[in-house]
């Protein structure tokens, strides 16, 4: 039974008990059966080009709707699950939500916008995962260029050569591949021009103060002109204000995300914004 840590505030982990715990093992369990029953839901954030404010593409985030303990976001559990080996599992329902919801969205004759996916670096890793994005696609009868990927600096330090093998297969399927949390990790220029990235996604770190902070201007600005001149589009997380939003369009930012225009929702309130197209703020 995972254990109440304060008032409403849980962890799955508590890296002071050994490792293979009962805690554990039964946490196994139970996720494993809330994979399989309905216990997850995705949330889906539009993001919006700054070039006619309108939605480009949503990322679908993971919520865990846990019975007793209400919404449980990711923070809390993709590293349990990436430790115990169910991310995979995880991931893959992800994918098949993902598709089952465009398809959806098509059969109701909405004009849908691609949908990007985390993915964690044991996924990308995993042999059959390119495969079996492939045949979900298929399954589902949907052009995979309505899905796109976020990955991470940590799904190419550890082993360069099979990700990119996977990420050269997928670009050539028509997926879009970005590159998130941009900044926090090595930024090795050299994983921009070796892996098929189309876009950069700046770390909301950067972007919180960027009016005030100019080392974080500057990141972000020379972030803006190498995403560019490597023909790349370019994304600011956390977008909150409207300070932010007038600063990343000066600057040249293609498109931004953030509680500024709005925070993940569930299916049936983005389909609203996607009706709509346009966002006005
Ligand atoms: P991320 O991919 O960088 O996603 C952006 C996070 O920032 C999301 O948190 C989002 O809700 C939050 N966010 C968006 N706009 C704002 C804003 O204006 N201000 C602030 N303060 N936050 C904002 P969330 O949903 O809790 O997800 C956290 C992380 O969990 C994600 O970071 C991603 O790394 C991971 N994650 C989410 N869904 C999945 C999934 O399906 N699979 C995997 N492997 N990882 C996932
Ligand atoms: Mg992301
Ligand atoms: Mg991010
Ligand atoms: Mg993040």
């Amino acid at each position: 039974e995972a254990k109440r840590a304060g008032r409403g505030c849980f962890r799955f982990y508590d890296p002071s008990l050994n490792s293979r715990s009962i805690l554990q093992a039964d946490l196994s369990s139970r996720f494993r059966r809330a994979i399989m029953g309905d216990e997850f839901v995705l949330h889906y954030q539009p993001r919006i080009s700054l070039n006619g404010y309108r939605i480009t593409s949503l990322e679908a985030l993971i919520r865990w709707q846990h019975p007793e303990r209400g919404m449980v976001f990711p923070g809390e559990f993709i590293d349990y699950a990436e430790q115990e080996g169910l991310v995979v599992e995880l991931g893959n329902w992800v994918l098949r939500e993902t598709c089952r919801q465009i398809a959806a969205w098509l059969a109701e004759g909405i004009t849908v916008v691609p949908v990007a996916i985390n993915v964690s670096p044991k996924q990308l890793r995993d042999q059959t995962f390119v495969n079996y994005i492939r045949e979900v696609v298929s399954d589902y009868g949907i052009s995979a260029s309505l899905l796109e990927i976020e990955i991470t600096e940590r799904c190419v330090v550890e082993d360069f050569e099979r990700p990119r093998q996977a990420l050269e297969a997928l670009s050539g399927l028509g997926l879009k591949i970005a590159l998130d949390d941009y900044g926090t990790g090595f930024s090795s220029l050299s994983f921009l021009k070796r892996l098929p990235i189309n876009v950069i996604k700046i770390d909301r770190s950067f972007i919180s103060d960027i009016r005030n902070q100019s080392n974080d201007a500057a990141i972000v600005a020379s972030t803006i002109a190498l995403g560019h001149n490597l023909g790349l589009t370019v994304i600011a997380e956390g977008v909150e204000t409207r300070e932010q939003l007038i600063y990343l369009r000066a600057a040249g930012c293609d498109e931004v995300q953030g509680y500024y225009f709005q925070k993940p929702v569930a299916a049936a309130e983005i389909v609203e914004a996607l009706k709509a197209g346009e966002v006005v703020r």
